[in-house]
């Protein structure tokens, strides 16, 4: 009944301990020392290793140590083996201040007010209220619904979209590609957190960028793979889109000549929006290997047919 951790050694090492102090009956072993491989039941990694069904004939769970699966191929995986994403609270604790910080600067128009700084240039800009600025939150999981909610606080006028139709106090919500176009077109900021599918691929496109209004800005949370950077490059340049910023990209580290590292309308974070710390998301591991023992449903298990 071997839980196999395939993390960095630093983190490696926090899991291992506490399993040890908490959950003594539950082996732990640390990548590469891998035992016995028939013993391996759950493996926690971010990147499974190459041909696991063969490595692993018993596994049954994998736990992703993120709160998105699209990394994993998962026509790669034995129907069997069952997948489960991390709900670690401090991940949505991380997402939300990241979000907030976000918007709050896109409302009160620090990137206008950096380039003015530089130019030593004093200049009020024409204020607006929260309530006037649309913010719309692409995804209302685990992460879009509770950075709805914060953002509720500073009193935005907030829009939502998400694949089934939902209702959050305060959140005027839109649902499916049919009610797309009409989200965008009321959207002044727009901040991505879907998780990364085949039917959410590349869906910031020069199509949504185009519906949005003029002087809109873009805040990606989501994955690389949702942006499509050359018609983000065209509506920032067009004028289109007024600012963006963007934690995650296409290909990660972004090589030295990408053009988005430089340009004057983007701010670049490296995939910090929030990370898993195993102080934090231990217990979540724990309560579904103690779920998964009693044969309950545990928390996160990602819906294999739907990627999510
Ligand atoms: P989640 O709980 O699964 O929620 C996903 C939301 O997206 C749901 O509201 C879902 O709609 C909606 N959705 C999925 N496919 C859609 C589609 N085709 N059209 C419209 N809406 C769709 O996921 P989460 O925990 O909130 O995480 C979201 C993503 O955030 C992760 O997958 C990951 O990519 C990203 N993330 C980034 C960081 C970072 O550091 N930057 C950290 C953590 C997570 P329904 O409500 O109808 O299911």
């Amino acid at each position: 009944m071997t839980l196999l951790f395939k993390v960095d050694a630093e983190r490696g090492q926090l899991w291992k301990a506490l399993f040890a102090e908490h959950a003594p009956d539950i082996p732990v072993k640390l990548w590469p020392d891998i035992g016995d491989p028939a013993d391996v039941r759950y493996l926690a990694t971010w990147a499974p290793p190459e041909n696991l069904a063969q490595t692993f004939p018993n596994l049954e769970v994998v736990f992703a140590t993120s709160a998105g699966v699209d990394q994993f191929d998962l026509s790669q995986l034995p129907p069997k083996v069952r997948v489960v994403r991390m709900l670690d609270p401090g991940i949505a604790e991380g997402i939300i201040q990241y979000a907030c910080f976000a918007v709050l600067a896109q409302h009160r128009q620090i990137p206008v007010y950096l380039t003015q700084q530089a130019e030593r240039r004093w200049q009020a800009q024409p204020y607006r209220a929260a309530g006037q600025r649309r913010v719309g939150v692409m995804g209302l999981g685990n992460l879009g619904t509770p950075v709805a909610e914060r953002l509720r606080g500073f009193g935005f006028a907030l829009n939502g979209w998400s694949r089934s139709p939902r209702q959050i106090d305060g959140v005027a919500c839109f649902a499916g590609p049919g009610q797309l176009p009409e989200f965008l077109a009321q959207t002044d900021i727009l901040l991505c957190l879907l998780p990364l599918t085949d039917d959410t691929r590349g869906i910031l496109d020069h199509q949504a960028f185009a519906t949005l209004p003029r002087g809109a800005s873009l805040i990606n949370l989501g994955r690389g793979g949702h942006l499509v950077e050359a018609d983000l490059l065209a509506a920032l340049d067009s004028g289109h889109l007024e600012h963006a910023v963007l934690d995650v990209l296409n290909e990660e580290p972004a090589p030295a000549e990408h053009p988005l590292w430089n340009h004057p309308k983007v701010w670049l974070t490296p995939h910090v929006g929030a990370v898993t710390r195993p102080e934090t998301a231990f217990d979540v591991l724990l309560a579904n290997l103690r779920r998964l023992q009693a044969s309950q449903p545990m928390e996160g298990e990602v819906r294999r047919q739907e990627g999510y």
